[in-house]
Formats: structure tokens, sequence, C-alpha cells
């Protein structure tokens, strides 16, 4: 089958390998469609995978067709399907807690596209259950977005957002989006984002669930933010992962506000934490999701109540990947999601 392999640092490369081996359990899909995602612009920049080994062949949103069916007699061949890209031991702490988002094992287990071969690929084989039905109602290209939306999802419900909330989200990438648009779903009064890059300023101004957009690289922004809201924001969610983006939501929360880190930064971070404590701001993270919040997340698209597919700037074929990484990583780029297109 042909895949794209990552070879080196911001290099990625066609080849041709073996087709994933039926074996009797798991389950073999011919990939359809496969986002790109921030962790994986990560892996193109460092040439390594979670685990720190070359070679990854990358891609973890994605839905394709059965071709095996392995152990799950419920599944035909055709049918339509996604994953989650997810190997929780099911024995340690977390695990039996239902927190599998927290798995101990997590990086010893094999997770597609992070550590084990991914969807940038023909043929994908996944553990058996980990695979869910798509309905009818939801396209090929939504399908790619249920795993970031399950992301998103876990943030906001780390964030306890609710009704009448006043939310502030740092990074107006897709995960910062989705957070804008499940805060909307939870009952946020008032939804603001601050971004660095002015096409994604652009871009965001256009969705109806974000109130208003800020520019994260104007100095007077946490001014700006207090003028729009006096008290400060009741929740702020940063996806930004920068020092400038999380000290913007201390500063401009309000007190006893809450804030969830949703960014992964992979350096020790400068964050004025003065403000933390004489405002007692409540700090939380959030990492991945739970299956609840995948099936939410797939439910939600399917029922058109959480809408993506305007979230998606362009499809590309295998042989464009490396084009799409090296523009996506330029800084400039206007495009939020692109999408893979497997044929
Ligand atoms: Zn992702
Ligand atoms: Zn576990």
């Amino acid at each position: 089958m042909l895949a794209a392999r990552l070879t080196g640092p911001k290099h990625l490369e066609l080849i041709e390998t073996e087709d994933p081996v039926a074996d009797g359990q798991s389950v073999i899909i011919k990939v359809k469609t496969c986002g790109i995602c921030g962790s994986d612009l990560h892996y193109w920049e460092t040439g390594l995978d979670m685990c720190g080994k070359t070679g990854l062949i990358m891609g973890h949103e994605f839905c394709g067709t059965v071709v095996e069916n392995g152990s799950r007699i419920d599944l035909r061949p055709g049918d339509r399907v996604t994953a989650l890209p997810l190997d929780p031991c099911g024995i340690c702490g977390p695990c039996r807690k239902g927190l599998v988002n927290l798995c101990t094992r997590g990086m010893k287990r094999s997770i597609p596209g992070n550590n084990s071969q991914g969807a940038f690929a023909q043929y994908l084989k996944l553990r058996p259950d980990m695979v869910r039905i798509l309905p009818d109602t939801i396209s090929e290209n939504e399908a790619a977005m249920i795993e970031p939306a399950a992301v998103a999802l876990h943030a906001v419900r780390q964030a306890s957002s609710g009704i009448g909330d006043r939310v502030l989200i740092t990074g107006g990438g897709t995960i910062g989006l989705l957070c804008a648009a499940w805060a909307r779903i939870a009952g946020a009064s008032y939804i603001a984002l601050s971004e660095i890059n002015k096409g994604r300023r652009v871009f965001a101004r256009e969705l109806s669930y974000v109130d208003e957009v800020f520019d994260a690289g104007d100095p007077g922004v946490v001014s700006a933010m207090k003028k729009a809201v006096k008290s400060g924001f009741d929740i702020a969610i940063d996806t930004s992962a920068s020092d400038a983006g999380i000290n913007t939501t201390i500063s401009a929360l309000k007190s006893k506000g809450r804030l969830v880190l949703a960014g992964i930064s992979f350096h020790p971070q400068s964050i004025f934490t003065l403000l933390i404590v004489v405002r007692e701001i409540e700090m939380k993270t959030s990492l991945g999701y739970i299956p609840e919040e995948f099936d939410l997340a797939l439910e939600s698209i399917a029922s058109k109540t959480l809408h993506v597919g305007n979230l998606i700037n362009k499809t590309i074929p295998i042989e464009d990947l490396q084009k799409a990484f090296e523009n996506l990583a330029s800084g400039v780029s206007c495009d939020v999601k692109i999408i893979l297109e497997v044929t």
C-alpha cells in the first residue's frame, strides 16, 4: 500500500509498504479521510514519534471503510467507520476508573498515528473495541473532525463551562475553535477568541459561535478584553500553549475564574503566577478525551448539533501532504484544518 512516512525532521516520504495482515481480531479499514493535527505538526518538525523514534506513519483523525471485520461480528465489509486512536491497558489505576486518557502505560501501548502506524496510508489496522460505526448523516470529511471535537469537548468539560459564562479562548486553531463551539452549546453568553495569526482571526470572525476576536499580538490585548468584559472572564481555555497566551488568560480572568490548559508545550513555560494566587484562579489541565466524549462528539456532529464542516479549509491528496505541512508550519497560513483524502 501507499503511505506517507516521516523519514526525518520536516520530511515526509511517500513509500510502498506492506498492507496490514488480518489476525482474526483486529478490524482493517481502507482509509478514506484523515485530518492533519497540531500534534502531527510537532512530529513533522522533529521527525520523531511520541516515543522519540523515527519512521512514523502519522494520522489519527480518520475514517474509512471496513475491509476485515476481525472480531467485530456487527461489522460488514464496506461499512463506514472511525475509531478512537487509543489503546488503553484497561488494568492501570486511571483505566479502572474509566480515565483511559490518563492510562499510565500509554507510552508503551500502540497508539495509531502517534507511535504506531496511522492513517496517512491506504489501509489501517484497528483495535476492535475502539471502532465506531458512522451514521449516514455524517460525511467522510466531518468524520475526520470527530477526534479533535472530542479533544475540545473534554477541555470544555474540564472548564465546567455552562449557561451564561463568559469564555475566553486563546489560540484560534482547530481545538480553540471547537472549544468555542462546545462552549456555545453549553450555554456561554459571550465567547472571545485571541489569535496571533491575522488570517485565522479573519476566519474566526466568520463563525457564529465566536462573538469577538482579539489580536493576541497587540500589547493592549488585555485592556481591550477588559473593556469588553468589565469584571473579567468566568472561564478561559488556553489552546496556544504559549507563555503569552497563558498570561493573557490569567490577566483577563475574574477572581475565582477557571483556567484550563489544553495546549501541549514541550518546554518549561514562564507564567505570571502572582495573578493566579491573588485572584485564586482555579487551574486545571485537559488531555485527550474518554470514550464517552468521543461518542458524544460523533453523535453531535451526526445530528448537526455541532457544526464542523466550516472549519475544513481544503482537502488534499497524499502526494500534497509534505506541501500541506510546510504551509501549516509557516505560521502565516490561514488554514485551520486540512484533510487528507486517501484513494
Ligand atoms: Zn488530533
Ligand atoms: Zn491503563
